[in-house]
């Protein structure tokens, strides 16, 4: 089960975050997602598992789950 979060230049939520390297599903721009942790900022290492990526601060040592990570695209 996918992800998505809202794509800024179509603002429709087609955007899977989970992917480093992510492209929007409507509009077919492509993103680069850092994600940060949401308590000190720092960027989120993303760890994937068995059919799921999750992320981990290595600031706060601590899991953050994709619903509360901060993410920062860039497109290109
Ligand atoms: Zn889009
Ligand atoms: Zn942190």
């Amino acid at each position: 089960m996918s992800y998505f979060i809202n794509c800024p230049r179509c603002n429709k939520i087609a955007l899977n975050p989970l992917q480093q390297e992510s492209q929007c599903e409507e509009c077919t721009t492509a993103y680069t997602v850092a994600a940060q942790c949401p308590t000190c900022e720092a960027e989120l290492e993303r760890i994937i598992g068995c059919g799921t990526t999750t992320f981990f601060c290595n600031d706060c040592k601590a899991m953050v789950s994709k619903r509360e990570a901060v993410y920062r695209l860039s497109s290109h």
